[in-house]
């Protein structure tokens, strides 16, 4: 399987660049955002409680976003693979997504990074907010507010992931087909390896 944490800021263009990657590589776009904005949407209970958090732009707590990621591979056993956006935000949420990846006998592929400067991430949000329909969008103080939460929150997931040797950066500012480009070269090259692996695995075994 091909499994993929896609990681950056809030407006480094993981949604965009999810929405290609998926059509590239035949994924599942799992986005823990999508997955709450569907809740508020339904109404539902859990919807309600999470709304207050996202439109003062504050973390949703570990354990509701985990659930909703384990209901989603349960429900998805026969993908090729995920891309996960906006999802972990936190080490424990790293470390819940690999025990559940193992249930499944796959793990996490690689991360991807998107960077991109704080000043870069306001005017694409504020931009974004004026057709979005997203509270969280639409105030300055809120986006800045998410981006802080990201710095102190998020940003350590990144260590966890270096600490597999699956960590991997980009320039998240410049075109959106050349970003998407670099994506594939690291994918293309982590599946090359992969394949190599398997192959000496195969040999190993015969001779
Ligand atoms: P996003 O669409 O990824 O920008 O997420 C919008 C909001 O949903 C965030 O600001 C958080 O309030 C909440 N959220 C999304 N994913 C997570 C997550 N993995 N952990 C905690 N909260 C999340």
């Amino acid at each position: 399987m091909l499994n993929i944490v896609l990681f950056g800021p809030p407006g480094a263009g993981k949604g965009t660049q999810s929405q290609k990657l998926i059509a590239r590589y035949n994924l599942v776009h799992l986005s823990t955002g999508d997955l709450l904005r569907s809740q508020i949407a339904q109404g539902t209970e859990l919807g309600l409680r999470a709304k207050k958090l996202m439109d003062e732009g504050l973390l949703v707590p570990d354990e509701v976003v985990i659930g909703m990621i384990e209901s989603q591979l349960a429900s998805n056993t026969t993908a090729a693979g995920f891309i996960f956006d906006g999802f972990p935000r936190t080490v424990p949420q790293a470390e819940s997504l690999d025990a559940l990846m193992q249930r499944y006998d796959t793990g996490v592929s690689c991360m991807i990074a998107l960077e991109v400067a704080e000043e870069e991430l306001v005017s694409r949000l504020l931009e974004r907010g004026k057709t979005s329909n997203r509270i969280d969008d639409q105030d300055e103080a809120k986006i800045r507010k998410r981006v802080t939460v990201y710095n102190t929150e998020t940003a350590q997931v990144a260590g966890f992931y270096a600490a597999q040797q699956k960590f991997h950066a980009l320039n998240g500012i410049g075109a959106i087909e050349d970003i998407f480009q670099q994506i594939c070269t690291i994918i293309d090259q982590h599946q090359a390896a992969t394949t190599e692996d398997t192959r000496q695995a195969t040999d190993e075994v015969k001779a």
